[in-house]
């Protein structure tokens, strides 16, 4: 195909987000890639860090490590009032959902950070200059960015960065098999199954088993809703809009089961645990 042609079919085939991108990465402008914990349902690590870095990437953060500090925000509003109850959701769809179709609920959510969010101060924080780049299963992360503009986020998918590593021609490389996240945390890399919230937070120290629910699905989540609506004993609502979680996220390129897609969050989670150093408590990295 003649070189206009692909650069023509390109130019219409990108989202306006990618087009960003490449044009960031092509001025070696610098930037973080924030990387959603569902990353190993379609990228090998640590291949795909140092395929980052080749790409132009100053930085690669887990979204993980946002997650530690949304998880901290959740417990905090929890512990502040015992009367306290709150619909808690990193989920930009249940937020616009409950903004467009329950506005009665809106009291309850969660102001935490969302682990993107969260993501993105500490990028400002740890690496002063750095935009950030999310890059995960959520088409919807592109609208919370844009929430946020002082934040300056970028949201691509994860079938973006595909396109991005096809289109700067980066193909696996043995050097690659040497790097690691400069921002991690392996304490929250179950956030995008359902109930990882809960899970990661220690939600069951917290509360009882009658006090908080964990639902994910449209179809399942508006029953729980509703529940929430009449039961006041439960104070705690850990909701994701995508059925079975982030896992489920249209945003992956996988065509793999959902069962497949949690059991890989799973393994990397068990396999890298006690090989990872959080670094989460650190002052500077
Ligand atoms: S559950 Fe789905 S819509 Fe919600 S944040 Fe995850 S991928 Fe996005």
């Amino acid at each position: 195909m003649a070189a206009w042609l692909i650069l023509l079919k390109n130019i219409m085939t990108d989202s306006p987000e990618l087009s960003l991108l490449l044009d960031l990465l092509g001025k070696k402008e610098k930037l973080a890639a924030m990387l959603a914990p569902s990353f190993p349902i379609d990228f090998p690590f640590p291949d795909v860090i140092g395929k980052l870095k080749r790409a132009g990437f100053s930085y690669a953060v887990e979204v993980s490590r946002g997650a530690v500090e949304t998880n901290k925000q959740v417990v905090q509003e929890l512990k502040s009032d015992p009367l306290k109850r709150i619909i808690a959701s990193p989920c930009p769809s249940l937020v616009r959902y409950i903004k467009a179709q329950r506005p009665e609920l809106l009291p309850f959510l969660s102001q935490a950070d969302s682990p993107m969010t969260a993501s993105a101060k500490l990028v400002r924080q740890k690496f002063p200059g750095a935009r950030p780049v999310f890059i995960g299963p959520c088409l919807v992360k592109k609208l919370e960015a844009k929430d946020y503009p002082d934040l300056n986020i970028l949201a691509i998918t994860f079938k973006e960065l595909f396109v991005l590593f096809e289109r700067l021609k980066i193909d696996g490389s043995t050097e690659d098999f040497v790097t690691n996240f400069d921002l991690l945390t392996a304490h929250t890399r179950l956030y995008p199954i359902s109930g990882g919230l809960c899970q990661s937070a220690g939600i069951k120290e917290l509360l009882t088993d009658e006090e908080f629910r964990v639902v994910s699905g449209l179809d399942q989540f508006e029953p729980v809703l509703d529940e929430f609506v009449k039961n006041k004993s439960i104070r705690l609502v850990d909701v994701l809009f995508c059925p079975g979680g982030c896992v489920g996220g249209p945003g992956i390129k996988s065509t793999d089961s959902l069962e497949q897609r949690r059991q890989r969050v799973v393994k990397f989670w068990v396999t890298y645990q006690s090989a990872s150093k959080d670094n989460h408590n650190l002052q500077a990295v």
